[in-house]
């Protein structure tokens, strides 16, 4: 068998050796166990599965969401002599009647299909009459309501397995797994004892960085400027940002070229080979772009806009530096990005698919991870150990060497005594407002909006007039960051109280904050 593995490997795929964790997957997969594999994008999953169908018996499923990814691979499969099809929306019925037939017959060693075609009944009529060796499920952080991209239709994945006469090996793959995606993979696709391989997320080579510019747009054109040879992606938010920034850029000489779902398939995919191909090496898009794009010389991922969440954020960013070499990943954050996403989580398109209560779930945890990622553009922390942990991994390492934070150099001050206000203002107001109501009562703000709530006649109103907006919302976040105050999970983003936040008023414990700019903001709060 190894030596089969290994021809395969070579004569198929046309490699030399396995990356890591690779043949570990392969070699359980052969023996019959199940497996998970959580690997980052560019991990190279696919090898994963697609080997060791090579070598089973029988004809391997593969449940894959996205439709031009599967079609990618059956080309690529094919050309490399792999005899595979995909069953998908792609294909007039009788094309798919066809292809199921072939299946049928055994003359596919590899069927990819989408998750809403697996309980129609000729896909049925396929599986209970062939020789099933494995289903493998691609993304399959789909099937779990924690995760960000829930899909009921990989419920569907569940029967289907139930219903095989045998039981074929079950392999299930994601580049993005928490705790408890990734407890729901195993425990709701009901793996057998498997084989769980999670391979390292940290990618030492990128750096990475949060700035807060003022004018984001001169803040992209120079740093494509000072860029000028290397190939970068600059990702936005929406459509509209895309097409201004493109013009942007284009105006200013830079060779650039945009992506976006607006755009018609043609000039998608010319856009897109002007990029892969180095014609116009720059380019702005939505997250629409990148799929299955493997470009290695990508220098630099700027994020105009800041992403949805964690996930989003390490998959797009790990687009630069799939070569290995050093590569640049900068998040531009405003407070307004919090405001879009939050506009766009709010108004997601309806979905049949969902229930009601699975609408809400999913909501939910939209705007809980939605926190994470505005947590790390104010973590004064490393930004990589941020990251790594979200996804369940500890470096153990203070200073990662390779972040905007660990290179800094910040000046620590006990901010304390601002955090004592802060805390007494929201149990004045009985815990009924956000950051900006808070803010602007103890800095004293003069508003009709305030005095209409009353805050005005608060014990702490004012009692920090000559503090920034900016420096007390630093404050605020630090606190939620250190679990000192919590935010209810809706875009009110109510400040509560938590077990620890009267541990800052007795003076039990002390809140340290790291700032880098405004050194004159720590004179003011000594004196408070
Ligand atoms: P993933 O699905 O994890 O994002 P892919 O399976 O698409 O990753 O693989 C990413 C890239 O790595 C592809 O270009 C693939 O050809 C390449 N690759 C995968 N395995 C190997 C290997 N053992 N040796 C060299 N290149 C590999
Ligand atoms: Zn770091």
């Amino acid at each position: 068998m190894k030596n089969r593995k290994k021809d395969v490997l070579r004569k198929v795929f046309g490699y030399d050796s396995f990356r890591t964790g690779q043949e570990e997957i392969v070699d359980n997969i052969l023996l019959g166990r199940d497996v998970c594999g959580i690997m980052p994008t560019g991990a190279g999953k696919s090898i994963c599965y697609q080997l060791p169908a090579l070598l089973l018996p029988g004809i391997t499923i593969v449940v894959s969401p996205l439709i031009s990814l599967m079609i990618d691979q059956v080309k690529a499969l094919n050309e490399a002599g792999v005899h595979a099809a995909y069953i998908n929306s792609a294909l007039t019925e009788n094309q798919i009647t066809k292809a199921l037939y072939n299946a049928m017959c055994g003359r596919y060693k590899i069927v990819y299909v989408a998750p809403e075609r697996l309980e129609t009944n000729r896909f049925l009529e396929f599986v209970l009459n062939a020789d099933i060796s494995m289903i493998t499920i691609d993304e399959a952080h789909c099937i779990s309501q924690w995760g960000q991209d829930f899909r009921p239709s990989y419920l569907k994945i569940v029967n289907l397995i139930k219903m095989l006469p045998k039981r074929p090996v079950v392999s299930a793959f994601t580049a993005t797994a928490t705790q408890a995606v990734k407890d729901d993979i195993v425990c709701v696709l009901g793996l057998n004892n498997p084989f769980i391989k999670v391979t390292g997320f940290d990618r030492s080579n990128l750096y990475f960085e949060v700035r807060q510019p003022n004018n984001k747009d001169a803040e992209v054109l120079n740093y494509v400027l000072s860029h000028r040879d290397d190939s970068g992606i600059i990702y936005c938010a929406t459509r509209k940002n895309v097409d201004k920034v493109y013009a942007m850029l284009a105006k200013n000489g830079i060779a650039v070229t945009r992506y976006h779902a607006g755009l018609d398939n043609d000039m998608r995919k010319a856009n897109q080979e002007d990029f892969i191909y180095d014609e116009k090496p720059v380019i702005v898009a939505t997250n629409a772009f990148g799929m299955g794009i493997d470009k290695s010389n990508v220098r630099y991922v700027l994020h105009y806009n800041m992403p949805q969440c964690i996930e989003n954020y390490y998959q797009e960013a790990g687009r630069a530096g799939r070569d290995g070499e050093p590569a640049e990943c900068i998040l531009l954050f405003s407070p307004q990005d919090v405001i879009i996403n939050e506009f766009l989580i709010e108004n997601k398109g309806e979905n049949n698919e969902f229930t009601e209560e699975e609408r809400k779930a999913v909501h939910d945890n939209d705007i809980r991870r939605l926190k994470k990622m505005r947590y790390y553009c104010s973590t004064k922390e490393c930004l990589r150990e941020y990251m790594l942990n979200y996804f369940g991994e500890y470096s153990g390492k203070d200073d990662c060497g390779n972040c905007s934070n660990c290179s800094a150099v910040f000046e620590e001050k006990d901010v304390t005594n601002t955090a004592s206000v802060i805390i007494k203002t929201i149990k004045e107001c009985h815990e009924r407002f956000g950051t900006s109501v808070i803010t602007g009562t103890i800095r004293g703000e003069n508003k009709a909006k305030l005095r209409s709530y009353g805050v005005d006649r608060y014990s702490t109103f004012g009692m920090c007039r000559q503090m920034s907006e900016s420096f007390i919302k630093g404050v605020i976040d630090k606190m939620l960051l250190d679990g000192y105050l919590r935010e209810t999970d809706d875009m009110y983003r109510i400040l509560k109280l938590t077990e620890t936040s009267d541990m800052l008023i007795s003076g039990e414990e002390h809140l340290i904050m790291k700032w880098s700019e405004r050194k004159e903001e720590f004179k003011k709060e000594k004196r408070t």
